[in-house]
């Protein structure tokens, strides 16, 4: 008999689902509705949302080039990422109504490094240098930062010895390569505070992921292309489970199963709504 098993943490976090929730709620005011970028890494919520009138900002030159709203009958909502500083303050100077929906998680994030950088220390933010969150952190550093992606960029990042750095990751960054760069900076000599900001909702769900990837015949992933946390889901089955698929939607799905299938394990990035996954499971048990 084949079991078909969701991973316990799959699909929306609690920063992703609070972002969501404040999107319809603000829906109720009657408000003209922004999201500055889209609220989450997921075409399908986007396109819904879209449909009920939600409009998306998707850069700071697009904010800039914007009329403030004069009535305040236009709310713009920051998603669960996060901004830069300097895009609230826009906001605030255009006298756009914002709501903040950025992840507590993250915020916190923001207040570490805006007090480490007054004290005077170098901002290490261990990351992807293009992802959002990223660009949010960077911009709430207030003296110089830098990106660090890997254990290549660790070995070639250079101050002088007795430096003071604060070291921080991107909540979704793995945590096993956040380690392996944590330690190339202990070895340099410098004074490191370091700070794992790694989320849990994300390791739980890469844990989770990889113990039934590692006992699964198949292993399904779900969730946006552009999603980093969800690559990273993949990335991780891949190398448990050699029938791994990474889908956005039902529609993506060109399921062989091989013969003599035991278990088709389930999981889903952040960004993915329950009602995606429910069908993906659906669709597998009556393929069985
Ligand atoms: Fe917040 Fe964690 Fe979700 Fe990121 S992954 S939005 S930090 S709960």
């Amino acid at each position: 008999m084949t079991e078909v098993r969701l991973a316990e943490c799959a699909g929306f976090c609690f920063g992703v689902r609070r972002a969501v929730d404040t999107v319809y709620e603000q829906l109720g005011t009657g408000k003209t509705i922004y999201t500055y970028g889209p609220i989450v890494h997921n075409g399908e919520v986007v396109r819904e949302l879209e449909e009920r009138g939600v409009r998306v900002i998707q850069n700071r030159e697009e904010l800039l080039g914007m009329s403030p709203g004069a009535s305040r009958e236009e709310a713009v909502i920051i998603r669960a990422h996060g901004v830069p500083r300097e895009i609230c303050e826009i906001l605030e100077s255009k006298g756009f109504a914002c709501v903040d929906a950025t992840c507590p998680f993250v915020k916190k994030i923001h207040r570490i490094v805006e007090r480490e950088s007054r004290a005077g220390r170098h901002i290490v933010i261990v990351g992807d240098p293009r992802h959002p969150e990223v660009e949010g952190i960077r911009g709430w550093c207030d003296g110089p930062a830098t990106v660090v992606e890997n254990a290549e960029e660790a070995r070639n990042f250079a101050l002088s010895e007795g430096c003071e750095l604060c070291i921080v990751s991107q909540t979704t960054f793995n945590y096993n390569k956040f380690q392996d760069i944590v330690e190339i900076f202990q070895k340099k000599g410098y004074n490191n505070n370091i700070v794992n900001t790694i989320c849990n909702a994300t390791e739980e769900r890469q844990r989770s992921a990889r113990a039934i990837a590692a006992e699964a015949d198949v292993m399904i992933v779900i969730g946006g292309k552009h999603s980093s946390n969800t690559r990273k889901l993949y990335e991780i089955c891949s190398r448990e489970c050699a029938n791994t698929y990474f889908i956005q939607t039902l529609d993506d799905l060109r399921l062989e199963l091989p013969k003599a299938v035991r278990l088709v394990g389930i999981t889903a990035g952040a960004s993915t709504p329950n009602k995606l996954i429910e069908e993906v499971q659906n669709y597998v048990r009556i393929k069985l």
